[in-house]
């Protein structure tokens, strides 16, 4: 547990957060006791926010790490088209984390919070037998029916991606060799979900199947053909590669097909898509074809097969 212990943690935590719309009953009591409007149907999400998996202590600031800790969450239900609702953190922390670490990933985690408007509506708190483990629950809503699921995607259907891919997955790679400065990997140190991108599409029926690319293009995109029963082609040329480091450079194709956490909206559709979508780029990277698998066409014409080849856990760690 933190040096203050976990009551006066939870208190800490609790004069600390807003209430919001949703909120009937908050943090104190046994539940929260939230409303939702009329018509809706609840969206529930939970990710695991893991020492050393997800992020390590000396590459990522505690205000990084409660930040992304809550993105992921909320990514989750930009994917589906959803309102964001309220929040659950569970946290076990060892006894050797240092309160000053605690208080600033709480003010990271509860600066997003209050960004998307997201309350903090209860948790779990508990004595780690090692390192730092956070589980974040995001409870969303979506109008009866209109949740943008990955199932969706038919053959013809066009690809399209929002802002750009590799930037977080080039900040990890460059960590590994040495010190890097957050302002210039933006996406990996402050990603945004995407809430606004995806509720505009909702509202307007424009996307047929969404996945918010948190294992990389490849694995998620794999997501999408899997429980849509369909394959898929991507244009070499056409993939948004992030520009990040000192000066910028375009990320290597690689890290832009297959890196993960860049939070940004993968979905499919067969009307028209503007370039821009909530003030976000949007990309046409590609198209559903009836024949499974995935396929990268390159310059000229040239197929070769696209392997899923993101993040995937129990194949290694940072
Ligand atoms: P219980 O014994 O019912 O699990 P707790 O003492 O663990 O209750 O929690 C008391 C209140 O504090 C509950 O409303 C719970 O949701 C909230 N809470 C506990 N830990 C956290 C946390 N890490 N973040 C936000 N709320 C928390
Ligand atoms: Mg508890």
């Amino acid at each position: 547990m933190s040096p203050v212990g976990e009551k006066s943690l939870i208190k800490r935590i609790r004069r600390r957060v807003r209430s919001g719309a949703s909120i009937i009953t908050g943090i104190g009591d046994d539940c929260a006791v939230l409303r939702m409007p009329a018509g809706h149907q609840l969206l529930v999400t939970t990710d695991f926010t893991l020492e050393n998996v997800h992020f390590r202590r000396e590459w990522h600031p505690p205000e990084v790490v409660g930040w992304r800790c809550l993105t992921r969450g909320l990514s989750d239900i930009a994917a589906m088209g959803g309102e964001p609702r309220a929040a659950f953190l569970s946290m076990a922390l060892d006894r050797g984390i240092p309160q000053k670490w605690v208080n600033r990933f709480l003010a990271g985690l509860l600066e997003a919070a209050d960004e998307f408007r997201v309350p903090l509506a209860g948790g779990d708190t508990a004595q780690s037998a090692g390192g730092i483990q956070a589980d974040i629950v995001v409870v969303g809503s979506v109008p009866k029916g209109t949740a943008v699921l990955r199932s969706g995607a038919r053959p013809g259907d066009q690809i399209y991606v929002t802002g750009e891919l590799g930037g977080s997955a080039a900040a990890i790679a460059r960590m590994r060799e040495g010190k890097v400065r957050a302002a210039d990997y933006e996406r990996h140190f402050h990603p945004v979900a995407r809430v606004d991108v995806g509720r505009w599409l909702r509202q307007r029926d424009l996307a047929s199947a969404m996945i918010d690319v948190s294992d990389g293009l490849s694995t998620d995109l794999e997501h999408i053909c899997e429980e849509s029963g369909v394959g898929a082609e991507i244009e070499v040329a056409a993939i948004p590669r992030a520009q990040v480091g000192r000066p910028a450079q375009q990320v290597n194709f690689d890290l832009a097909l297959h890196g993960g956490e860049d939070y940004e909206l993968l979905f499919t559709s067969a009307k028209r898509i503007p370039a821009k979508a909530a003030g976000v780029r949007v990309t046409r990277i590609g198209q559903i074809t009836r024949k499974s698998g995935m396929a990268l066409v390159g310059e000229g014409g040239l197929r070769r097969r696209l392997e899923a080849r993101g993040w995937e856990h129990f194949k290694g760690n940072l």
